[in-house]
């Protein structure tokens, strides 16, 4: 069925084609190979996290493959104490000209209108250009994209339990969280309280410039605009900080938590009522599973 489907598909004005799936007899097969590179190597156990602990499957890939998000590629290694490769049948002038296939590269001229890189795909390094050389995937275009949404923050710093303080906006007037691994030191206290005394903080901006002795120990969440709503950790952060609103972060004004909302959400955040006049809802989290067919089969 799901065959049938996909085949109906068309991308570009080309027909999406189906390739029949491995057989068992196949995948049996493909894993005898695979057990003279790690005779540890269990067909049923074959999660990443088990796989990363093989020592000599881990090895065989390290020397012999090379790994990307969208390509797979092996090789002989030709060492003769490899005992995995057989002996290379090519003639050694040949076999020693042959490298792994490179990465796209932009090319020099472009570097600069590297974000366009994303829309246009002619701006890469010929292939002989790059080819022998060592190239990595950090201009892979779905990754560049991400590295550009990414915060500065490592994540595992932004969650509520990592909230030392709150800073405003001067533009906004809402409060942004303050992220740090460890709680402030006196000093670094200190240098914090001079910062919110001598610069105006607004959305988006880092809490401090670059040479600055907190810019890689206290963090504020840089990929956010006035227009953002405010950090669920402001209010699980359980420092009590004063209830505002979800989207405009003001606390005058709030209304009641109707029951058809908060029956339905396991957390749910505060609305003003000039935010609800415009148009916002209750913002809620973790919806709560009303069971209703288990109820009605009670009932009957
Ligand atoms: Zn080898
Ligand atoms: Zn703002
Ligand atoms: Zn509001």
């Amino acid at each position: 069925l799901l065959h049938s489907r996909t085949e109906r598909l068309v991308l570009h004005e080309n027909p999406f084609c189906c390739y029949d799936p491995a057989s068992d007899h196949d995948i049996d097969n493909f894993f005898k190979i695979i057990l003279e590179i790690d005779k540890s190597l269990n067909v049923c156990e074959t999660t990443a996290e088990v796989l990363s602990k093989k020592k000599e499957l881990q090895e065989f890939l390290k020397s012999h493959c090379r790994i990307r998000h969208y390509s797979f590629q092996i090789k002989k290694c030709n060492d003769v104490n490899c005992n995995v490769c057989k002996q290379v049948r090519l003639p050694q002038h040949i076999f020693e000209n042959i490298d792994f296939l490179p990465d796209p590269i932009p090319s020099k001229c472009n570097i600069i209108f590297i974000r366009i890189l994303t829309a246009n795909t002619d701006c890469y390094e010929g292939f002989k250009t790059v080819y022998n050389t060592e190239t990595s995937e950090k201009y892979r275009p779905t990754l560049m994209a991400a590295m550009e949404n990414a915060e500065r923050a490592p994540p595992a710093i932004l969650t509520n339990t990592k909230v030392r303080d709150i800073i405003q906006c001067f533009q906004c007037g809402k409060f942004r969280c303050l992220y740090s691994e460890k709680a402030l030191t006196t000093v670094q206290k200190s240098e914090f309280q001079r910062v919110i005394n001598d610069w105006d903080y607004n959305c988006g901006s880092p809490l401090v410039s670059e040479d600055h002795a907190l810019y890689n120990i206290l963090f504020v969440r840089e990929k956010v605009t006035c227009e953002s709503p405010i950090e669920l950790a402001y209010y699980s952060s359980r420092k009590n900080y004063i209830s505002v609103c979800y989207w405009c972060g003001y606390e005058k004004g709030l209304i009641d938590i109707p029951t058809h909302v908060s029956s339905k959400y396991k957390f749910v955040f505060p609305l003003c009522n000039i935010c609800q006049i415009a148009g916002k809802e209750f913002f809620g989290r973790i919806e709560i599973k009303t069971n209703t067919r288990k109820r009605k089969r009670n009932d009957l």
